[in-house]
């Protein structure tokens, strides 16, 4: 195969990473910008500043500074308390079973309302330094047979890299799977090339959560993308993120949803925003998660229903959150509410 500089650098290298290189056509007053900028990083690749349509739609509000990331207060750096469960740099243990690794520092585009925001595009945040240590704690850990990369982006490694790490993990008999949380497929669907895809089909079973969260995010390049993952027999599943004035409405998730089945996604997670700090103007209230879960759950294929979390402040984990369907339980029946809002009452034995 070819190594020739493949086409998705040529992209990336070409993206806004400040204010005021932001074209004329795109609103913002980049003076201000400029001060956000200075403490979260920013990068816009021309791939999807092309899918921003006018000022404040949802893709407009997932990439472009806003002043609220430094004028508002609350939230916290780090609000799922990743590093205190850190037993080395860049890796977090929480559940038995499985860990988070953090194996990159970089995104093809770094999302406003990242719960990582604190450290997303700085080098500390993955090293192969990191990387080295995160190898030896999962190799010396054999209770661990679930390792998640994560990053930044796992998928903004050089296919060198990104192989290296998993014929690391590969070769250790108590990984029973690998997965990687990307969000690459939709903010840089041409990183999914002929070659990554051959190269990720031979760490199976290895799975792949993908990060969309939008309807107007699934474009006929992010769809080859996703084809091409799940034709080299990688299962496709999506976290969403149910973010203020971007998606927190049912008929934008649940579009959302039914259009990630038709390119072979599965969706997985529906997250509440994290109270990270400088990001408040994001988060919906609770109820509107809520609300969306019944306007899913019946209404459509039992497929597209996620399931809906909060990851915990302080470390807690993740909590699935479902609107009330019991009514009544009893020693002998219960009586549920449909997803129609009808009522029935419903055997039980003891
Ligand atoms: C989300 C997460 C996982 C994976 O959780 P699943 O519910 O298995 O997808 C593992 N470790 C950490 C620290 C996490 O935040
Ligand atoms: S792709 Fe993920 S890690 Fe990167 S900025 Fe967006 S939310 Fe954060």
């Amino acid at each position: 195969m070819k190594s020739e500089n493949p086409p998705w650098r040529a992209i990336l290298s070409q993206s806004i990473i400040s204010p005021k290189d932001l074209p004329a056509s795109i609103e913002a007053d980049r003076d201000l910008l400029q001060e956000v900028t200075a403490r979260y990083p920013m990068r816009i690749n021309p791939y999807y500043l092309a899918l921003v349509k006018r000022k404040g739609d949802p893709i407009y509000r997932q990439c472009i500074p806003d002043i609220r990331e430094i004028s508002e207060a609350s939230g916290v750096e780090d609000p799922l308390n990743e590093e205190g469960d850190s037993p080395v740099p860049g890796l977090t243990h929480r559940y038995p079973d499985r860990v988070l690794f953090l194996v990159s520092s970089r995104c093809a585009m770094y999302c406003r309302f990242c719960n990582r925001k604190r450290k997303v595009g700085r080098d500390s945040m993955a090293s192969r330094e990191s990387i080295r240590e995160g190898l030896s704690y999962i190799r010396g850990h054999r209770e661990i047979r679930d390792v998640l990369l994560s990053g930044g982006d796992p998928l903004l490694l050089s296919n060198r890299e990104l192989s290296s790490i998993l014929t690391d993990l590969r070769v250790m008999p108590h990984v029973e799977i690998i997965r990687i949380g990307t969000r690459v497929p939709c903010t840089l669907p041409q990183r999914i090339t002929p070659q990554l895809a051959h190269i990720l089909g031979r760490f199976k079973p290895l799975y792949i959560n993908i990060h969309f969260n939008h309807p107007d995010e699934i474009t006929e390049e992010a769809s080859s993308a996703c084809n091409r993952l799940a034709d080299a027999g990688i299962p496709l599943g999506c976290q969403t993120v149910l973010l203020r004035d971007v998606n927190d409405r049912p008929e934008i998730i649940s579009a959302l949803m039914q259009k990630l089945l038709t390119i072979r996604v599965r969706p997985y997670y529906l997250f509440q925003a994290d109270p990270a700090k400088g990001t408040s103007h994001f988060w919906p209230p609770l109820d509107r998660g809520l609300d969306i879960m019944a306007a899913l759950q019946g209404h459509t294929s039992g497929l597209c229903v996620p399931h809906f979390a909060v990851d915990l402040l302080g470390g807690g984990g993740k909590v699935p959150l479902l609107p009330e369907y019991m009514v009544e339980r009893g020693r002998h029946s219960l009586v549920a509410r449909n997803y129609a809002g009808k009522t029935y009452r419903h055997p039980v034995s003891d």
